[in-house]
C-alpha cells in the first residue's frame, strides 16, 4: 500500500462523531471542527462539534451507566482493559500513522507513545483485582476499623494535544479498573487517536456509557457546565497551568475532587563528575522527545562551568544531525510544531534570549516550508533574565547555562513556579541524594532523560499541579475511602 493510500485508509477508519452512551452521532447542531496536519497545514478530516446539550447528554450517560458499571466484577473490568491493550498493540502501525498525521511527531515516536499508552491498560487490568481496604483492631483492643474502597463516580477528563493517546489512557485505564464512568474531551487539534480508542473499547466489549467521548470547538463553554454539574464527582485535567487554574476555580462550586497535570519547566543538571557523553544522550531524549512539546521536556540545562562548553558543543553536534521533516518520512527525527501560534511563541523566546546576549550554537529560526517547522536550536551563555528560563518553551530549543557550586545548581533549578520533573547527571551517589532531596519537583530522572512509566507515579508539585497518574497511586485518584467503625 502506498503511503498516501495508507493515510487515507486510516482516516477513513475513524468515526468523526460524538460517542455517547455507546452510540455514535453528530453534534446536535451539525457543526464540525477541522483537524489539520501540522506538517502541511492541510485539513485531514472534520470531527463533530458538541453543543452544551450534547455534553450534558454525555454526562447523563456516564451518570446512568455508573449505577450498573460499579457492580461489574473487577475481573471483568480488568479483562476488558487487557483485551483493549492487545488490540491497541496489534494495531500499533495504523494508530501510529494516525497520531503522526494529527500531531506531527515522527512515526517511531508515535509508536513509542502507543506502547506507553497501551501499557496503562495492561497495568490497570492487573490492578482492577487488587483494590483493597484494610482491617485493624483498635488500639484499646475493643472495636475494629474497616475501610472500603469504592469508585468515586462519573468523571470528566480533559486532555491535551501533545500526547493524544497516552494522556487519555493514563486516566481512562485506572478509572475503568476502579469502576468509574467518564466523559472524555480530547484537544480539538488531535481528537482522532481518542476517537479510535473509543472504537477499540467498543469492539472489546466495554458497555456503552462507561466511556463517552465528545469533541468541541469551544472547550470552555462546553465543559464548564459539566464541571459545575453535581453528577460529576471527579475532574482530571492535563494541560496548561493557566487553564488548570480556571478549572480549579470552576471546581470550587461543588468541591469537586480534582487532579491536575499541568505545565513544567524542567531543569537538567549536569555536574562536573558526570559522564558528559551520557549526559548529552540523556539530554537528547529529555529535550527532543516529542519535538520538545512535552511537559517533561528539559527546558533549562544547568551545567557545571568546567564542562558547560563541552556539553553545549556536543549537544549542538548531536541535535544538528537530527533530520527534520514530516513525521511519516523515513529517518525523520524532528516533526513540525503543532501550529503557527506555538511556533511563533518558540521564535519569540529564542529571539528574546539572543537579544539579551545568548550565543546561538545551532539553529535559531523557523524553517521556510509548508507546515510549522522550527530548527533544532542550542543556545549557550544564556543570561539570567532570558524569558525562556521562566516560561515553558514547548519546542526543540536547548538553553545552556553554567553553575559554580551544587547549592547554586539546586537554587537555579528551583527558581521557577513549576515543579514537575528534573534530570540529574552525576556519578557521585552522595551528591545525587543531596540534590534529589533538595529539588522541588514531583519526579527526578537520575542519569536518564526520561521518567514516563505506567508503573510509576507521574505528577508534579507547585504550579505543575497535584495528583498522580500511573502505578498504584494512580488508581487511588478514582477511589473513595469509606471507614466503618465496628463495635465488636
Ligand atoms: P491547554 O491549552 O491547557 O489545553 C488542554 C486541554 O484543555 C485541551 O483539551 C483544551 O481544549 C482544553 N481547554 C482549553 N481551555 C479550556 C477551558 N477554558 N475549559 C475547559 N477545557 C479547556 O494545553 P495544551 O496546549 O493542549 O497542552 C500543552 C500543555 O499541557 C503544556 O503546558 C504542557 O506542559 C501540559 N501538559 C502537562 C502534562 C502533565 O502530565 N503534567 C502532560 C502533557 C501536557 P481545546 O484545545 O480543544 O480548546
Amino acid at each position: 500500500m502506498s503511503t498516501a493510500t495508507a493515510e487515507q485508509a486510516i482516516l477513513d477508519a475513524v468515526k468523526p462523531q460524538l460517542f455517547i452512551g455507546g452510540h455514535w452521532r453528530d453534534g446536535a447542531e451539525g457543526g464540525t471542527i477541522p483537524v489539520e496536519d501540522p506538517a502541511t497545514g492541510e485539513t485531514l478530516i472534520e470531527v463533530a462539534d458538541a453543543t452544551v446539550d450534547d455534553a450534558k447528554e454525555a454526562l447523563a450517560a456516564a451518570h446512568e451507566t455508573f449505577q450498573t458499571w460499579r457492580e461489574h466484577p473487577p475481573r471483568e473490568r480488568g479483562d476488558i482493559l487487557r483485551r483493549a491493550y492487545d488490540v491497541i498493540t496489534e494495531r500499533t502501525d495504523e494508530l501510529a500513522l494516525l497520531m503522526t498525521l494529527e500531531m506531527g511527531k515522527p512515526v517511531a515516536e508515535s509508536k513509542a507513545e502507543i506502547a506507553y499508552a497501551a501499557n496503562f491498560f495492561r497495568w490497570y487490568a492487573e490492578e482492577a483485582v487488587r483494590i483493597n481496604g484494610r482491617f485493624t483492631v483498635n488500639e484499646t483492643g475493643k472495636g475494629r476499623v474497616l475501610t472500603l474502597k469504592q469508585p468515586v463516580g462519573p468523571c470528566v477528563f480533559i486532555t491535551p494535544w501533545n500526547f493524544p493517546l497516552a494522556m487519555g489512557t493514563r486516566k481512562i485505564g485506572p478509572a475503568i479498573a476502579a469502576g468509574c464512568t467518564m466523559v472524555v474531551k480530547p484537544a480539538k487539534q488531535t481528537p482522532l487517536s481518542m476517537l479510535m480508542l473509543a472504537q477499540i473499547l467498543e469492539e472489546v466489549g466495554l458497555p456503552g456509557g462507561v466511556v463517552n467521548v465528545i469533541t468541541a470547538r469551544s472547550s470552555g463553554a462546553t465543559m464548564e457546565p459539566l464541571i459545575k454539574d453535581p453528577r460529576t464527582r471527579k475532574l482530571s485535567f492535563t494541560g496548561s497551568t493557566e487553564v488548570g487554574r480556571t478549572l480549579i476555580a470552576q471546581s470550587a462550586d461543588q468541591i469537586l475532587r480534582v487532579s491536575m497535570e499541568l505545565g513544567g519547566n524542567a531543569p537538567f543538571l549536569v555536574f562536573d563528575d558526570a559522564d558528559v557523553d551520557a549526559a548529552v544522550e540523556g539530554a537528547l531524549i529529555a529535550k527532543m522527545r516529542n519535538i520538545g512539546e512535552a511537559c517533561t521536556a528539559a527546558n533549562r540545562f544547568h551545567v557545571a562551568s568546567g564542562v558547560a562548553g563541552e556539553f553545549a558543543e556536543k549537544l549542538a553536534a548531536r541535535m544538528g544531525e537530527m533530520k527534520v521533516g514530516r513525521g511519516t518520512e523515513p529517518d525523520v527525527k524532528v516533526g513540525p510544531l503543532i501550529d503557527d501560534t506555538q511556533r511563533g511563541k518558540v521564535a519569540q523566546l529564542v529571539d528574546d534570549a539572543r537579544e539579551r546576549g545568548a550565543k546561538v550554537l545551532l539553529g535559531g529560526a523557523r524553517i521556510d516550508r509548508a507546515g510549522y517547522f522550527y530548527e533544532p536550536t542550542v543556545l549557550a551563555d544564556v543570561p539570567d533574565d532570558a524569558r525562556l528560563l521562566d516560561e515553558e518553551i514547548f519546542g526543540p530549543v536547548a538553553p545552556v547555562r553554567g553553575f559554580h557550586s551544587d547549592d547554586e545548581a539546586i537554587a537555579a533549578a528551583n527558581a521557577t513556579e513549576y515543579g514537575l520533573v528534573a534530570y540529574v547527571f552525576t556519578q557521585d551517589i552522595n551528591r545525587a541524594f543531596k540534590v534529589i532531596e533538595g529539588l522541588d519537583t514531583g519526579m527526578i530522572g537520575l542519569n536518564q532523560g526520561m521518567v514516563s512509566n505506567a508503573g510509576a507515579p507521574f505528577g508534579g508539585v507547585k504550579q505543575s499541579g497535584f495528583g498522580r497518574e500511573g502505578g498504584p497511586e494512580g488508581i487511588q485518584e478514582y477511589l473513595e475511602t469509606k471507614y466503618v467503625a465496628l463495635n465488636v
